[in-house]
């Protein structure tokens, strides 16, 4: 199959150079000349583990190309994908539509042939119709059948995640389209990944209803874990013991300082606002976004309450972790956002380290960036843990210690076990660890 990639940030990258694992031909097209530039010349444009050889080896094979010109890739498609962003629309927390509706327009002047156009971008109900109204309205003539394919990648496991999917959800319509969907992820039919046909707008929900179910259960388990703080329980022990129930499933039970990225605060928001304009208010959803918001908050308060439960003037933080998660750079959204501004507010001085938050030099002013953990710690009146990254589950204790000027150590991933922290001569302060 040919296909062609309209968007090549994350998922459109991430989903291109898959499919060209997979055997299909594929370009990947962006507007933004230096991403497409910078991917001719071998390199990539974000952080994702394994992408970089995953893209040299196909293109090496002859199956994957970049341009910024869509129009030969799609005029040869049998699959044209949207896959650009759909970030919150600034007031009112809907979906921002207008870079999906423009590479629709764009798609419909050039498509030739039978034409699958498939939305992977995540967009609210209804999206796939107005999609199909604007290439009616550009190409009366043209022969396409608009799909919705949601994407449930994560960043940090996304090629993993996208080759052995749990699902893939595709909501189309058209027979001949769903027969090229087969035909495009066959190589996961042979690892017998379910593969669910729906219609167009149930799929679309399905993207959302999965992303605020996520968000909900981290956001349950939070609130859990100021319970367990209020009243000597362990967070980590009440995870387990509910997680080990098979109808509620361990993952997503990790408590910490309230979700980001660039996924589930825009999705659940975009969420709410499509059940609003439907007349049927989700409540647990919204209630979700704003126990959420006010945790990110308060977990400056924590800090501060470690600290001195004052003011920091003349204090010091030092920050591990910066980016939403582990094993990406991508800051959109991230804690650290609310964290360390309003630590600097507060008074203190922020020094900080992460391996890959490039952006984040430009997104918090102020901060002296070091380039490990044994230089954030060095003066400092407090340790934070933000972004659990593998190098920090095993910091050398014994050697931090004398470098700082109080052994505080906050942990707002629980990945340090409260006594053998302790045992080490520091004041330790985890999540739900009561
Ligand atoms: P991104 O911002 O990393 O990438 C979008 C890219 O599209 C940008 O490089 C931009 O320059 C390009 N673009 C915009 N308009 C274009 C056009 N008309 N022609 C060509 N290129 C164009 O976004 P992302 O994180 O990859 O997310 C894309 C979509 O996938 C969003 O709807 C998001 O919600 C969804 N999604 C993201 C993830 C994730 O983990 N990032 C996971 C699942 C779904």
């Amino acid at each position: 199959m040919h296909v062609a990639m309209i968007g090549t940030g994350y998922v459109g990258l991430v989903s291109g150079a898959c499919f060209a694992d997979f055997g299909h031909i594929v370009t990947c097209i962006d507007k933004d000349a230096s991403k497409i530039e910078r991917l001719r010349a071998g390199g990539i444009p974000i952080y994702e583990p394994g992408l970089d050889k995953l893209v040299a080896d196909n293109v090496r094979a002859g199956r994957l190309f970049f341009d910024t010109d869509p129009a030969e890739a799609v005029r040869t498609a049998d699959a044209v994908f949207i896959a650009v962003g759909t970030p919150s629309r600034r007031g009112d927390g809907h979906a921002d539509l207008s870079y999906v509706y423009a590479a629709a327009e764009e798609i419909a002047g050039l498509v030739d042939g039978f034409t699958v156009v498939v939305t992977k971008s995540t967009v609210p109900v209804g999206t796939g119709d107005e999609i199909d109204a604007i290439i009616k309205r550009v190409r009366p003539d043209a022969d396409v059948a608009v799909v919705s394919n949601p994407e449930f990648l994560r960043e940090g496991a996304a090629i993993e995640d996208f080759k052995r999917p749990d699902r893939v959800v595709v909501g189309a319509h058209d027979p001949r389209a769903e027969a090229v969907m087969r035909e495009l992820y066959r190589p996961l039919f042979l690892n017998e990944t379910p593969i669910l046909f729906t219609g167009r707008r149930t799929s679309e929900l399905i993207k959302y209803a999965a992303n605020a179910f996520l968000a909900l259960k981290i956001t349950f388990i939070n609130e859990i874990a100021n319970l367990c703080e209020a009243v000597g329980a362990d967070v980590q022990q009440v995870a387990r013991g509910i997680g080990l129930d098979n109808r509620i499933g361990g993952k997503f039970l990790h408590a910490g300082p309230g979700y980001g990225g660039s996924c589930f605060p825009k999705d659940t928001l975009a969420l709410v606002r499509t059940a609003r304009d439907a007349g049927t208010p989700v409540e647990l959803i919204e209630t979700t976004v704003k126990v959420n918001d006010a945790r990110k908050k308060a977990m400056s308060r924590k800090v501060i309450g470690a600290i001195n439960g004052k003011d920091l003037t003349g204090k010091t933080v030092g920050v591990l972790g910066l980016t939403f998660k582990p094993n990406t750079d991508d800051m959109r959204d991230a804690p650290s956002l609310d964290i360390v501004p309003a630590l600097q507010a507060a008074g203190a001085q922020v020094q900080a380290f992460d391996p890959e938050a490039h952006e984040a030099r430009q997104m918090l002013p102020d901060v002296a960036f070091k380039n490990d953990p044994y230089a954030v710690a060095q003066g400092a009146d407090a340790l934070v843990i933000i972004t659990e990254w593998d190098q920090f589950r095993a910091l050398d204790l014994d050697r931090i210690k004398p470098l700082m000027n109080k052994p505080v150590l906050i942990d707002l991933r629980n990945i340090y076990k409260p006594d053998d922290v302790r045992a080490s001569g520091f004041a330790y302060t985890g999540i739900g660890r009561g």
